[in-house]
């Protein structure tokens, strides 16, 4: 039988959000959880293809070698990726990512404890409208987590040990009556870790890791867009129990530039010039990322005329060309004027007799005429 696309199973796009899997998942695997549908071979069915498409997409490697060569790329038996092709321990992991509060990861993967992924982490990362365009390859300080080495990572006191907790007998979940469902739920006692830790390490507060900060390089592909997010897999908290870590989100902003402004991969910039050059015509320097342009005015150019610099864009991500620089000329009216420049003014507009020299006021005259007949 023909595998469904993984995404179909879930019901989500292919751009989906690790959030967007997690409840598409959960909202199918309530739906058709076993325990809610008993006997029912259908729903179980159900309930696994979806758990199958979950577990391959939420890992971020196994989702990128579905992505890259469909279900060859994640089937176990095909060879694989690194990172293997959902072995048991897969299977508990993501498990008790999504149930660990409702139904226990125990009685899924068969494990003591409650496994957790880490938290996804987001940083937030100005970058100028040149290193957008171009690229930019830069670090940055982000948390990590360290194994403490005063407790050796278990969290408690040097010459103490973590005891099984009591509540749960070291299972990490009870049992809890809910209506007509028995269910499990992590225990409020342990947090589903099925240890206590009666004198915890003073170095740690008991966390067995202790908080640092690593440097990452980041690499911001060429015309990257603001509010674009770059992920970096795995660079996120590290997991509870021995789950996986989440992933850092790089979420980009672009500073607003001086000269340009970006639509798309399109830029826009205003190039003012003065009224005898709009009257008489005359080369203008155009600036563009890549150095200056020159373009030549024809005469008698009227304020808001554009200009088109085609290629003068940026390449966007997806784009096979770059975009177009766009030049809007707007016409400086000449200020603090001396007396003498103001006679000369008046003496040649003495000479703007033919409405010839005004074509936008003499079709604007008209049509004020016609509104007031
Ligand atoms: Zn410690
Ligand atoms: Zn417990």
């Amino acid at each position: 039988m023909a595998k469904r696309d993984l995404y179909d199973v879930l019901g989500v796009p292919k751009n989906a959000t690790a959030d967007d899997l997690k409840k598409a998942y959960r909202k199918l695997a309530m739906k058709f959880h076993p325990d809610r549908n008993p006997n029912d071979k259908s729903a179980e069915a159900k309930f696994k293809e979806a758990k199958e498409a979950y577990e391959i997409l939420s890992e971020p490697a196994k989702r990128e070698a579905y992505d890259r060569f469909g279900h060859a790329g994640v089937d176990p038996n095909a060879g694989g990726f690194p990172g293997g092709g959902g072995g048991a321990g897969g299977f508990s992991d993501v498990f008790g990512d999504i149930f660990g509060d409702i139904f226990g990861a125990g009685r899924a993967g068969g494990g003591r404890s409650n496994v957790y992924r880490g938290a996804d982490l987001r940083y937030a990362m100005e970058i100028s409208l040149e290193e957008a365009a171009n690229g930019h390859t830069t670090e940055i300080r982000v948390p990590s987590w360290e194994r403490c080495t005063t407790c050796k990572g278990s969290g408690a006191k040097p010459g103490t040990q973590p005891k099984t907790c009591h509540s749960c007998n070291g299972q990490g979940s009870v049992r809890v009556q809910q209506g007509f469902f028995s269910i499990q739920q992590t225990c409020p006692t342990c947090h589903g870790s099925g240890k206590v830790i009666p004198e915890p390490c003073t170095a740690c507060s008991g966390q067995g890791r202790i908080k640092k900060q690593k440097t990452l390089e980041v690499n911001i592909p060429a015309g990257i867009e603001d509010g674009m997010r770059i992920r970096s897999a795995g660079n996120g908290e590290p997991g509870v129990n021995g789950g996986p870590p989440g992933d850092l989100f790089v979420e980009i902003r672009i500073r607003e530039h001086s000269v340009f402004q970006r639509d798309g991969d399109d830029l826009h910039c205003e190039i003012p010039i003065s009224m005898t050059t709009a009257a008489l015509g005359g080369k203008v320097q155009v600036p563009t990322l890549t150095g200056r342009a020159e373009i030549e005015l024809p005469e008698g150019t009227q304020t808001g005329k554009t200009f088109r610099l085609r290629g003068k864009g940026i390449k966007g991500l997806r784009s096979a060309y770059p975009g177009d620089l766009y030049a809007h000329v707007a016409v400086e009216t000449p200020v603090r004027l001396s007396e003498k420049q103001k006679a000369m003014l008046r003496e040649f507009d003495a000479t703007l007799t033919d409405p010839k020299h005004s074509p936008q006021t003499k079709g604007w005259m008209d049509r004020v005429k016609d509104f007031f007949q």
